[in-house]
């Protein structure tokens, strides 16, 4: 999530435009800033959706621990610990999904390959063309959240990182989120436990993160929370420590952290299992905000091979046995969950294998 000083001062003279967008097409770039426009429809569903969606964002994961395992770079004094070792979960949902960021490439679509682009584009489902860095503020396009809201959908947004509610969502009144340990607004329906997981983690420090962030363990209990409590039609949870410690250039926090974070999506498949049904019918998509570079401490515009990625896509309505035979970008998370939650939504190849079973 750092930035980088150098890219700081490269696109410091990109300002935000003036005023807030609905969708809409930039004169000067021709290019859509959102793929979801708001207020074009009248019609609510206000009752839960069929086909949920959870994304899991786990921050700064290059592809290479999740599909190679450990890099024997920086592992000296035992075993090198497998792809599947690392990330048991994550690997046994590939097979009944799929696994993306080998045969086809996962990439942000940058050019600055830091965190709060690469969420802005998630939730936008389109290129953050005026989010370039971690100071971008609070997106001036319609996401996935607000585009909810708009048709009485619930979604909920529950991260590690605080800046993530900016992204999350243009109208700040429409987000029920808990982002780093003191910001949004989560509503807990008077749920007395999730207030005090919520209050508790307020007391703890911000380690591996800064500032306000939250450390995972805390995020994951909260959302597991959230998800059994709260039944959202879209939840969002975003989890950092990896890309703390690898800025730390500690490489062991770094693959014990994302091993944390596979066994959370291990967590969440055992509950929707309790779920029912609508498990069943939940997709999940893990995902992550951008890469690595080649010296795995850094990430950003100046370092291109930090824009690759990985994504897994597990889900009812996901084709069997096959891929999206595309590359694929993070702005395909929020169309494609758009899709399956029956919003207005682009035809792509992407969204055609993520819905091919409707
Ligand atoms: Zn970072």
């Amino acid at each position: 999530m750092r930035k980088r000083l150098l890219a700081i001062l490269t696109v410091a003279i990109v300002l935000a435009p003036p005023g807030a967008g609905r969708a809409r097409a930039f004169a000067r770039t021709g290019e859509t800033e959102s793929a979801f426009s708001i207020g074009a429809t009248r019609s609510r569903a206000d009752a839960p959706v069929e086909y949920p969606v959870i994304v899991v964002a786990i921050d700064g994961v290059r592809p290479r621990e999740i599909f190679d395992g450990e890099d024997p770079t920086f592992v000296k004094r035992r075993p090198l610990r497998s792809a599947k070792e690392l990330t048991p979960n994550i690997h046994a949902l590939g097979v009944e999904g799929h696994l993306l960021g080998k045969d086809e490439r996962v990439t942000a679509s940058g050019p600055n390959y830091v965190s709060l682009p690469g969420y802005t584009e998630m939730f936008s489902g389109a290129r953050a063309v005026h989010c370039t860095t971690n100071e971008c503020g609070r997106t001036q396009v319609p996401t996935i959240v607000d585009a909810m809201a708009d048709h009485g959908q619930r979604a909920a947004v529950v991260t590690s990182w605080e800046r993530i509610c900016l992204a999350a969502a243009m109208d700040e009144s429409k987000l029920d989120a808990t982002c780093g340990r003191n910001h949004g607004t989560l509503d807990s329906e008077g749920d007395g436990t999730l207030d005090s997981l919520v209050d508790a983690a307020k007391t703890m420090g911000p380690g591996p993160g800064h500032d306000d962030y939250r450390p995972d363990a805390a995020t994951a209990e909260i959302a597991l929370r959230v998800l059994e409590t709260k039944h959202p039609d879209f939840l969002f949870v975003g989890l950092g420590d990896t890309d703390e410690h690898a800025h730390q250039g500690n490489y062991d926090g770094y693959v014990s952290a994302l091993t944390q974070a596979d066994s959370f999506v291990g967590e969440l498949r055992g509950r929707l299992g309790w779920l029912g049904e609508r498990g069943q019918k939940t997709t999940i998509i893990v995902v992550t905000d951008h890469g690595r570079a080649a010296n795995f401490r850094d990430h950003g515009g100046a370092t291109p091979e930090s824009r690759f990625g990985f994504m897994l896509v597990s889900g009812p309505l996901v084709a069997r046995g096959t891929g999206p035979g595309t590359d694929v970008s993070l702005g395909d998370v929020g169309r494609g969950a758009g899709k399956l939650l029956g919003l207005p939504a682009e035809s792509n190849a992407f969204n055609r294998w993520i819905s091919a079973r409707l």
